[in-house]
Formats: C-alpha cells, structure tokens, sequence
C-alpha cells in the first residue's frame, strides 16, 4: 500500500478530520487508497504510527479557496492533494517512514478493512487486497 509521512500537527490534524488537503511541492502519478503515517519527529501523539488511511484522489496546484481545508496558507509552489473517505487505523502501529511515496506492507484487518477472499485453487483462499492467506 502506498504511503505518506506526514509531521504533526499536520497529521493529527488530518486524523481529526479538519485537514483534508495536504500540501506538497510535488505531485505523484499515484491516485487511489493511500496510508497517512506520522513523522517520527517531531513527537506528537501520531508520530511514527500509521495513522488513517484516505483516498487520494487529485494533485493539482493549491488555489487560496484550499486554504481553509489545507490549514495552511497558499505558497509558491504548492500542490494540494485533496484526501476523501479519510478514516482512523483501528490501533495505529509503527511504521519507518520514508521521503516521498513509498510501499508498506500491511494486512487489511490491521487498516479496518474487509478482506477481500478468493479462490484460485481449491481450498486456498487469499486475499487480492493485502495478500493475506487463508
Ligand atoms: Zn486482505
């Protein structure tokens, strides 16, 4: 699953729901589910743990109307990745973050998600999600 580390208090911020558009100078290709971890530093009740997970769905240039949601003044440069369906991770664990995007292995029970079972041979399922076996 791709991920994004995230500073207090920026990420709590966005776990409470009052941020929903976080800023960058850069923008990925990637749209879709995306894992919210928090900095290591600084410390804050989130940092180092994987937070909430969002849907990514643009990247485009911040405009002065995301402000409000951005909780941050429009600033050269600026790239607003606007997040829906943000939701909490059950029991936020500890993940080493890294600069940018970047892939965290995780199993879907651990994100609050459903498996999503299948059955390619005969009494083996797995999960196309989080390639859990059962
Ligand atoms: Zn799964």
């Amino acid at each position: 699953m791709k991920a994004l580390s995230i500073k207090e208090p920026w990420i709590s911020l966005i776990a409470s729901g009052d941020k929903t558009i976080e800023t960058r100078t850069w923008k990925p290709e990637y749209r879709g589910r995306i894992l919210l971890v928090g900095s290591k530093k600084p410390s804050g009740p989130l940092a180092g743990l994987a937070a909430c997970r969002a849907n990514l769905i643009d990247c485009r240039p911040m405009t002065k109307a995301d402000e409000v949601n951005a909780l941050c003044k429009c600033y050269p440069g600026a790239i607003s990745w606007i997040l829906e369906d943000i939701e909490l991770v059950p029991e936020p664990f500890g993940v080493r973050g890294q600069l940018r995007l970047y892939d965290v292995n995780v199993n879907c029970h651990h994100i609050g998600l459903a498996h999503d079972w299948y059955e390619p041979v005969p009494d083996y399922y797995f999960c196309s999600k989080c390639s859990a076996i059962r």
